[in-house]
């Protein structure tokens, strides 16, 4: 049996990059992809429209954060 690697949605990198930068970009995509906590109405209904900006579909608020949070 060949190994597996529990690479996440990094997975499609395969060995490129070097394995600490494709350990960030599944930590990273799997904030960008889970819900997150609307800080103003606490509904988890953000959905991030542009880089560092997020609207609330429960609340209609408008939040900045970083480029692929709002934490
Ligand atoms: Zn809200």
């Amino acid at each position: 049996m060949a190994h597996k690697k529990k690479a996440g949605t990094a997975g499609r990198y395969g060995p490129r990059y070097g394995r600490k930068i494709r350990y960030k970009v599944r930590t990273v995509e799997k904030a960008q992809r889970g819900k997150q906590e609307c800080p103003n109405c606490g509904k988890h209904k953000i959905k991030r429209l542009a880089q560092g900006i997020f609207e609330c579909r429960g609340c209609g608020a408008k939040i900045t954060g970083n480029a692929y949070t709002i934490k």
